[in-house]
């Protein structure tokens, strides 16, 4: 009845007769307990998927690092082609797999068929990167001597992905590792988890038809202690998480106290400056898809603006007409804006905040409520809210990752927008609105925002592939995807070579024998 075809989308990835808690994920060892996944966009539960236990996961281990002493020795450009032709795997399944993150995350298949396109725009970046893994070559003081370094590849990666992207962030890390000579370990969110099995099923096919180590990629299922048998794990040299602030602090102790590398990408507070010379109609088409798509589960939703006051009003006034168009409802139906919530928990998270912002003293403009009825039967769906707020209230400082947008006004120069976008824990995204160079320069300067994303007339939701990715303070300081992220994926080594019959010391140390 939700127009979805689940069986036929699940036949296409592969994931055939999984009732049973069997899953048929190549390479996909579980044997622990059941973890469920409902739908939030009807309810329905779609299939019970083993967890992965501790002896299973000594047999991914097992795999990947033989996979690893294969996979390393292979030419950069030859991995290439192999993530060349998981690109392409994705091409042909395109629709089947947008439709299973649709209709097991909940968000628009329009915003399914994107994240499967950005799977498939970072394996094309990893093709041609895969000819590019250079170091820089130095000058030795010494004569007679060459210095050089170069990148290797570093071993076992160990990804843990968060629900709202659930495909996409694996694809951000494997496809760079791959090419670096790594193999991966996933970790897919327990509430996406059949996400994860057609992402490896895809991926199986490719390594099988090129006769590699199934254990190049590996998948393992279940909640944070299956998590956290990668993050205690002294085989693993790096550890790229994905999620909440709470869950990066605890990782990153875990893989720090065992010296290893941890790439943290964690949540945001992400907020829009409109000045006085802001363009409304980009502004308001900006504010409203950054905090409405996805019903506000982006790492970039837009959480805060923060207006001047002599536009306050008539921004205000644009906003809240634009939300008054604004439809709720099943994702798969274009005409929809705003799809569910990924479960119960998360309503009442909406709720809750909701609750917070007027106990603080806010003012809600445009209300929230959890709808019910016809098309709303799973509970997830809520409508999107706005609420008039002050910077400092304690809700307006957190990410709540629902659809509440905060409007606060500033005066007075750019600077003091600039402070109160700053003035939270998270670094993520920011943007501003403006046709005013001097505005948008300093907002862009070493003064300006600290996120990791800064952004001139776009909103703060969403980012290309081609640039790093990722954000300062409590968003956890990774950078992933484009620009130079992959040097994280290698171990970095300098090398010196003598060709004379000398042997100098460096710092013309003496040493006569
Ligand atoms: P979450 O923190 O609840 O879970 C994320 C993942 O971490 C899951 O796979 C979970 O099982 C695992 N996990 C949790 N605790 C762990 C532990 N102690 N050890 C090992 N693994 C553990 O997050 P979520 O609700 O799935 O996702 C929403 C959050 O993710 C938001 O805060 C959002 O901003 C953030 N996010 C950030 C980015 C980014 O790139 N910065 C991208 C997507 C989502």
């Amino acid at each position: 009845s939700t127009g979805y075809n689940i069986e036929t989308v699940l036949n296409v990835l592969g994931i055939g007769n999984i009732n049973n808690g069997t899953s048929t994920g190549i390479n996909c060892f579980s044997n622990g307990e059941p973890i469920e996944s409902f739908s939030p966009v009807d309810g329905q539960l779609i299939a019970r998927v083993k967890a992965t236990s501790k002896t299973d996961y000594e047999t991914v281990m097992n795999t990947a690092t033989t996979a690893f002493k294969k996979w390393r020795m292979i030419p950069a450009p030859q991995r290439g082609e192999v993530v060349r032709q998981f690109g392409d795997k994705l091409r042909e399944k395109k629709e089947a797999l947008g439709k299973l993150v649709s209709y097991e995350m909940g968000k628009s298949y329009q915003e399914g068929l994107g994240e499967v396109q950005e799977m498939i725009d970072i394996c094309d970046f990893a093709v041609g990167l895969s000819r590019q893994l250079h170091g820089l070559t130095m000058h030795s003081e010494r004569p007679g001597h060459r210095m050089y370094e170069q990148y290797h590849p570093l071993g076992v990666v160990g990804i843990i992905s968060a629900f709202n992207f659930p495909v996409a962030v694996w694809s951000w890390n494997t496809a760079l590792a791959w090419v670096c000579g790594d193999v991966c370990v996933w970790k897919p969110s327990e509430k996406t988890p059949l996400c994860g099995i057609a992402c490896q099923n895809i991926i199986a096919e490719v390594i099988k038809e090129n006769g590699l180590p199934e254990g190049i990629s590996c998948l393992i299922n279940g909640n944070y202690k299956v998590g956290e048998f990668m993050t205690k794990d002294s085989r693993i040299p790096l550890v790229s998480a994905t999620g909440s602030t709470r869950m990066g602090k605890i990782v990153a102790q875990e893989v720090a106290a065992r010296l290893g590398r941890s790439l943290l990408e964690l949540g945001g507070n992400n907020a829009i400056i409109i000045t006085p010379d802001a363009d409304l109609k980009m502004t308001v088409l900006g504010a409203v898809f950054g905090a409405v798509g996805t019903a506000g589960q982006r790492c970039t939703s837009t959480r805060r603006l923060i207006i001047h006051e002599s536009v306050y009003n008539k921004v205000k006034q644009a906003i809240v007409d634009a939300y008054k168009q604004l439809k709720v409802g099943n994702p798969l139906d274009e005409t929809n804006h705003v799809g569910p919530l990924i479960d119960a928990k998360a309503v009442d998270v909406y709720k809750k905040a909701l609750e917070e912002v007027v106990k603080e003293g806010g003012n809600l403009i445009v209300e929230g409520e959890i709808l019910s009825g016809e098309g709303y039967k799973s509970g997830c769906y809520v409508k999107p809210a706005i609420a008039e707020a002050e910077p400092y209230f304690n809700i307006v400082q957190h990410e709540t990752f629902a659809p509440i947008l905060y409007l606060l006004k500033y005066s007075g120069d750019v600077e003091n927008a600039i402070d109160i976008q700053n003035n939270v824990a998270q670094g993520l995204s920011s943007a501003i609105m403006t046709n005013n160079l001097r505005e948008a320069e300093r907002f862009l300067s070493h003064a300006g925002s600290d996120c990791g994303i800064a952004n001139v007339n776009i909103g703060t939701s969403g980012a290309e592939i081609g640039g790093a990715f990722g954000g300062e303070k409590d968003t956890g300081g990774g950078r992933e995807s484009g620009s130079d992220a992959w040097k994280i994926y290698m171990r970095r080594q300098t090398n010196t070579i003598n060709y004379t019959t000398e042997l100098p010391l460096a710092q013309g140390i003496k040493f006569d024998l």
